[in-house]
């Protein structure tokens, strides 16, 4: 269960709309809820009170792919960190291509039990989004579940 605040959810739909038609990438920041000690295998829920915007890297074919810049990625996890915020997932849009997660998206995800929400935006309108968990111990067995998001 992902839990999204109502200005976090409009601010990373509005910003798919905003590069359309590239794709647009971010941070989601927030915490997970519930007990650490819970066995791992539970998933947990997340709270997203806010989103970092970020600048795609993928110059070479932005309509398409998505880099986050680790340079924003470490100055993004220092920042929250002094806000008492953990990076819950990520964000990115699909222009003109529905809200789901494609083979590239499962090959560069590396946050394990972090939400990796996917917004579909159609000519310029942001439709559809939605949010997949990425699952697994490891490179080898890692897979994205559907994840239900709720606006808070
Ligand atoms: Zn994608």
């Amino acid at each position: 269960m992902l839990k999204i605040s109502q200005s976090a959810y409009a601010s990373l739909r509005l910003h798919g709309e905003e590069t359309y038609p590239h794709e647009c990438c971010g941070v989601l920041l927030g915490h997970f809820d519930g007990d650490s000690s819970e066995s791992v295998s539970k998933s947990v829920s997340k709270t997203v009170s806010r989103v970092a915007r970020c600048g795609n890297t993928r110059a070479d074919s932005p309509h398409n792919r998505y880099h986050i810049d680790p340079r924003d990625l470490i100055r993004i996890q220092r920042e929250g960190r002094e806000r008492g915020e953990d990076i819950v997932g990520f964000y990115h849009s699909h222009p003109d291509h529905p809200a789901q997660w494609s083979p590239t998206d499962l090959a560069e995800a590396h946050w394990f039990g972090c939400s990796y929400v996917i917004t579909s935006v159609e000519k310029g309108k942001a439709t559809i989004t939605n949010s997949f968990e990425l699952t697994g111990t490891d490179e080898d067995d890692k897979k994205f579940v559907d994840e239900k998001t709720e606006l808070v």
